[in-house]
């Protein structure tokens, strides 16, 4: 098979990265990358270490002259998201990637690339293996099973570990360097609910709210887009100020970890008011389309009669329990971060609602870089639930890798940028969760941590793509930073 990138710089990291499209990889799935990378070891004389879960530890030792430095782990992880489109045949547990260059893009237009994280792995394997470039002690950490959940690391023994210098090569923005990433838990809500004989001489009123942009409940908290399960409450709650109402149905979000983009709900109202229960919804979605002008410009309310019976609706009761908790819940920035300018620091978000028997389950997600404020959330979460008579059951807690503005291998990061570049990176504490979380929480000492990479773009989705002249820029940064350590 032909290499598609054996012209193009930085030869050795693309040499690596075009094997690793090569090697099945989805997540679960790592043992054959464990064996090319253990074949990489071995070629080099270097020792490894694979464990159960498919995580893989390489030490590399010290160029002459570095002996004594400190080691460095340099870490990233193995597996990728398989996503194609849907009329593309491509097996992921076997063919290849199909890649190609286009402009200054190396990309997968009918798959994901992988390059996150192979662009990470092969960086690490660079370094460690080019011999021109010096560096201290590296132990280099691939881990496994990352995107579904960071499972892999979760279960890595960080006691074989001397290392107490991290850099995460999972970061995906040339020039932003992330210092820090939000924890918290993912709570379910159950409220107990009951239902009682639908009354005579009312009408269902479907409503329902489409077109909004949703994203990720973390990463694009900041971009004020609505949340529709919050909007439909306040359909529901203005239509509840005008007329008794009934509830038959409420559903909103796909994913606790998403803004949710749609939500529905009937209502059964007297039939002598349906007309206005209507307008109140149309009234509101005039008020939506001002309050989030040039943000959610396909935004869609839609309210009317539907014909159908409806034998059973919610009490009144529980209708005003889950109305109660959807109202009251703390939904979008909490507080931005005081040392970082424009970065958010706490924030929860409403994900899922759902009637499932004799519940209404709701999923909410906390995040924050401080484990005192994604607690104090979670706190709240529980105290509304418990004056709604329901229970919350955590259902994982991801780990905070907290920032600290003293770190030396940022103030590394930063001076060797600036010698190259002629300006200064940005530092950045993701609002998302980054294996970083997990390593600051199994290891007893202090870690110092920075995450980086080149320009990703379009990650897990099919036309995943690497812009070349940044990896390009990137590895002649990255590689200075090792003589300095
Ligand atoms: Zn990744």
């Amino acid at each position: 098979m032909d290499r598609v990138l054996k012209d193009l710089e930085p030869k050795l990291v693309l040499e690596y990265f075009e094997d690793l499209t090569r090697i099945p990889r989805g997540s679960g799935n790592e043992d054959q990358v464990c064996d090319y990378l253990i074949k990489f070891a071995e070629k080099n004389g270097f020792s490894w270490h694979k464990d159960h879960m498919k995580n893989l530890l390489i030490r590399v030792p010290a160029t002459p002259g570095y002996e004594d430095h400190p080691t460095v782990i340099v870490q990233g992880h193995t597996d990728m998201v398989c996503e194609k489109n849907a009329d593309t045949v491509h097996d992921f547990e076997k063919d290849p990637i199909k890649m190609e260059i286009e402009g200054d893009k190396i990309i997968a237009k009918e798959t994901t690339l992988g390059a996150d994280d192979g662009i990470g792995i092969a960086l690490a394997m660079a370094i460690a293996s080019d011999k021109t470039i010096p560096h201290p002690p590296l132990e280099l950490v691939c881990t496994s099973d990352e995107e579904r959940g960071m499972t892999g690391v979760e279960a890595f023994d960080t006691s074989l570990l001397k290392g107490r210098i991290l850099i995460n090569l999972d970061a995906t923005d040339e020039g932003v360097f992330v210092v820090g990433c939000a924890g918290g838990p993912v709570v379910r809500v159950e409220i107990p609910i009951a239902y009682e004989k639908a009354p005579q001489g009312y009408a269902p009123i479907h409503i329902k709210i489409t077109g909004l942009k949703g994203g990720h409940s973390g990463e694009d908290i900041h971009r004020g887009r609505a949340n529709s399960i919050k909007l439909i409450s306040r359909i529901i709650n203005d239509i509840g100020r005008n007329m008794p109402y009934k509830m038959a149905e409420i559903t909103g979000g796909l994913k606790y970890n998403a803004i949710p983009r749609e939500a529905q709900a009937i209502l059964l109202v007297p039939n002598d008011t349906k007309e206005k229960a209507i307008d109140i919804a149309k009234k509101m979605t005039e008020n939506f389309a001002r309050e989030y002008y040039s943000i959610e410009n396909d935004l869609l309310v839609t309210a009317e009669e539907i014909n159908k019976t409806y034998e059973t609706v919610l009490t009144d009761i529980s209708a005003t329990k889950i109305m109660d908790f959807i109202t009251l819940a703390q939904c979008g920035i909490v507080r931005m971060n005081h040392q970082l300018e424009g970065v958010v620091e706490s924030s929860v978000s409403l994900g899922v609602i759902n009637l499932e028997g004799d519940k209404a389950v709701i999923q909410t997600m906390t995040r924050s870089s401080s484990e005192s404020m994604y607690m104090d959330m979670y706190y709240n979460i529980e105290r509304l639930a418990q004056n709604v008579g329901a229970k919350t059951f955590i259902m994982s807690n991801c780990p905070e890798w907290e920032y600290n503005p003293h770190s030396a291998i940022k103030n590394v990061f930063e001076s060797t940028f600036e010698e190259i570049f002629n300006k200064k990176p940005k530092f950045l504490v993701l609002h998302a969760g980054l294996e970083c979380g997990v390593f600051a929480k199994k290891i007893p000492e202090y870690v110092d941590m920075i995450a980086a990479g080149p320009d990703l773009r379009d990650l897990h989705t099919p036309g995943e793509y690497i812009i070349i002249s940044s990896l390009q820029r990137f590895w002649q940064f990255f590689k200075e930073v090792f003589k300095k350590l």
